[in-house]
């Protein structure tokens, strides 16, 4: 069943698909683009947003999940082995009262090492040249 509210056009993520807003890109293809968040809950945090229009995972067409979900698993490789993580923690917020809070479908990718622990989620902004880094790191790593 899809979500009752309608695709905003406007949304931060179809900004920055129309390239009117700029972003630490690592990825990108006809199918999705992949970026840092820029207030990463871990060093290398990166959302994975379809090309296709959908809020969440309740729009997305059906056909769509095997395309995206591998590019999906594409990125998360890179993050893993670019930020040289012990693991990764993926993440999908549905919905306002899911705690999403930008209504283009994403999945986040978390790099974890042992022992530490995750920043609260939107917490704090990290510094350009730090997220520049981070992506040239993963960039390198697919
Ligand atoms: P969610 O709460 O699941 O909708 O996640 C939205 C994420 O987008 C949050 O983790 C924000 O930190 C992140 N975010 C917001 N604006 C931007 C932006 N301009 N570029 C990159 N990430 C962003």
């Amino acid at each position: 069943m899809p979500n009752s509210e309608p695709y905003q056009p406007d949304n931060i993520f179809a900004r920055i698909l129309r390239g009117e807003l700029p972003a630490h890109k690592v990825y990108e293809d006809d199918v999705a683009l992949a970026f840092l968040d820029i207030m990463p809950q871990s060093d290398g945090h990166t959302l994975v947003i379809p090309k296709l229009q959908a809020r969440g995972l309740l729009d997305m067409p059906v056909d769509a999940w095997g395309p995206y979900m591998a590019r999906v698993q594409t990125v998360a490789a890179a993050v893993k082995k670019g930020m040289d993580a012990d693991g990764l923690t993926l993440r999908q917020y549905e919905g306002a009262a899911g705690g999403q809070t930008v209504f283009h479908l994403h999945f986040h990718i978390l790099p974890r090492w042992e022992g530490v622990g995750l920043r609260r989620h939107g917490d704090a902004m990290e510094k350009d040249e730090v997220l520049k880094a981070h992506a040239a790191k993963i960039r390198a790593a697919f």
